[in-house]
């Protein structure tokens, strides 16, 4: 049986054309069934579904032999366990500094001022400030990032940006852009030896799928 984790959402959608190019169907759709296990149409692949933060550790531990996941999340998991042979060019975004309309982030950073940073992503936050030279106090949340400078939790938040819609519905600003993101392919070292053959079937066919635009 070979696994895949998979987070509902972005990165299921734009993984089904590169399963689509393995073969490979999933048979049931994971906003309509309860399901976290779903079958597809080969009997010996099975996809899982996670939280996108959870992707990762699946597949370091064995729980899923492959996983699809942003290189934000790999980034702040560390990779260990890890092969990782595909950048997918899929769920691309990037992670960004915003600050509300009113706050003058260039002057603050320009006075040497301590910044409150409310962000799920502290990993790439800390060394982004440190490397810029700017302390932080750093607040970590689990989601709505945007409330946090609206509600005078945070000055800035470090999150996820794609069309800026989000930010700007919340009258936020970016500030700085930190990286861009798109979305891996992960696979178990383990389960990469055991299994070599159909996953080498699985990679092959993702590598020859990923649109070059
Ligand atoms: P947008 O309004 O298009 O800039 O999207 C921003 C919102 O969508 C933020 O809440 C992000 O956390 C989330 N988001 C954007 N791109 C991605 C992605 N590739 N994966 C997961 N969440 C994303």
């Amino acid at each position: 049986m070979i696994t895949l984790a998979l987070s509902k959402g972005r990165i299921f959608e734009e993984t089904l054309p590169l399963l689509a190019a393995a073969g490979i169907e999933v048979l049931e759709d994971p906003e309509k069934s309860r399901k976290l296990i779903l079958p597809t149409n080969q009997p010996e692949v099975r996809v899982v579904l996670v939280r996108a933060s959870d992707v990762p550790t699946y597949v370091q531990y064995g729980g899923a032999d492959l996983g699809v996941t942003g290189k934000d999340t790999l980034i702040e998991h560390g990779g260990q366990g890890l092969y990782q042979p595909l950048d997918l060019r899929i769920a691309k975004c990037r992670v960004s500094v915003a600050v509300r309309a009113d706050f003058d982030y260039q002057q603050a950073v320009r006075q040497g001022a301590r910044l409150k940073v409310a962000t799920k992503y502290t990993g790439i936050a800390r060394d982004f400030f440190a490397t810029k030279g700017v302390h932080v106090d750093m607040i970590k949340l689990y989601g709505s990032m945007e409330l946090a400078p609206l509600t005078g939790l945070a000055d800035a938040i470090v999150d996820l940006v794609s069309t800026g819609n989000t930010l700007k519905a919340n009258h936020l600003v970016e500030v700085e852009r930190i990286m861009d993101i798109s979305s891996h392919l992960v696979v178990n070292q383990a389960a990469l030896k055991l299994k070599q053959a159909p996953l080498r079937r699985i990679i092959d066919a993702f590598a020859g799928a990923i649109r070059q635009d």
